[in-house]
């Protein structure tokens, strides 16, 4: 057992229940939204995600990782006001997004650059996020994220990865990192976690459900991280029956306990031009997806209850209570 640091406060790893580990509630570009999409309403927003959020919770669902980090328009105020009105528990995340670049405000910032730093600025933010709180708020970080996609290992991604790794093993929450799985780019991420001296099975691995490379899954797995089956509903990459026939045969080659499953999915997001259109060109990218198609196709293709529930229930919770306990042995 661990604490867990949720938006309700720390809870104990054994109340985290079924968790959805890979998604997000709103999900934007701040500025953009502010000059482009002049139809975001914010209480309509915040209504929407708790009635969405609500409906999870009555599918079975307890908690979800909410990994809206810099990059993605992480605002804790507004979650805030969503978490107090939801059963569901959140966990939120610290770190950043990029494919490429440092976010903008590290440019010049950090060990040998203009403004020369000690140490690591990113790290210290990310550990100030997980110790002390968010944005001056006393909501505190449970997860740690990271993303490396198409442009690879460039000097940004390897300088935030990095970041990400020393956050990790200064305190006890455990990492998620986007991949692209077409590169492979998950094992480059497994290397540089390595290096850092992180236990890489405080890692998902996240996104690898868009692919159906039995090799590589099996490759990145054999590492002891937990593989991202976390994209159900984002048709457009790999269908459904793709990817739970790839979680059937990784199960039969004994890998549940290092899968999870997660949808990706946001309640407002301004990735396409509307909410509408976006429902309309990702039907089935909705938070209940996985309660009501993922689960019973798993189980109709012969895969237990007990390894969904290994999947929903004992795979997340001991992501959160492993990466503690290596916290605590390295003290
Ligand atoms: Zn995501």
């Amino acid at each position: 057992m661990s604490e867990v640091q949720t938006m309700r406060g720390g809870i104990d790893s054994s109340q985290l229940g079924r968790v959805l580990v890979h998604e997000h509630i709103f999900v934007m570009n701040p500025e953009f939204v502010a000059n482009y999409r002049l139809d975001f309403d914010e209480e309509a927003a915040i209504d929407g995600a708790v009635a969405e959020l609500d409906g999870l919770k009555a599918l079975g669902i307890d908690t979800i990782i909410d990994l809206t980090v810099l990059g993605l328009g992480r605002n804790i105020p507004r979650i805030a006001r969503v978490a107090e009105r939801t059963a569901l528990n959140i966990v939120v995340a610290t770190g950043a997004y990029t494919f490429d670049h440092v976010p903008e405000p590290f440019g010049f910032w950090g060990p040998g650059l203009l403004c020369d730093a000690p140490s690591e600025p990113m790290a210290d933010l990310f550990i100030r996020d997980i110790t002390e709180g968010i944005a001056g708020t006393a909501f505190k970080a449970g997860e740690l994220k990271c993303a490396i996609d198409k442009p690879g290992m460039t000097a940004g991604v390897e300088r935030v990865m990095r970041a990400v790794a020393r956050a990790h093993m200064a305190t006890r929450v455990p990492i998620s990192v986007h991949t692209a799985p077409s590169i492979q780019s998950g094992l480059d991420a497994q290397r540089v976690f390595a290096e850092e001296g992180v236990d890489l099975c405080d890692v998902i691995i996240g996104h690898s459900g868009d692919s159906t490379d039995l090799d590589y899954l099996m490759r990145v797995a054999d590492q002891g991280s937990i593989l991202g089956m976390d994209r159900f509903g984002i048709d457009f990459v790999i269908n459904t029956a793709e990817r739970v026939s790839t979680i059937v045969e990784l199960i039969k080659r004994g890998y549940a306990d290092r899968l999870a499953l997660s949808h990706d999915c946001a309640s407002w997001a301004d990735y396409l031009p509307t909410n509408e259109l976006r429902h309309q060109l990702l039907p089935d990218h909705r938070y209940h997806h996985v309660c009501r198609k993922v689960v019973p196709a798993l189980l109709e293709s012969g895969v237990s209850q007990r390894d969904v529930d290994t999947m929903l229930i004992d795979n997340p919770r001991r992501h959160f209570e492993g990466s503690a306990k290596r916290f605590r042995e390295r003290k």
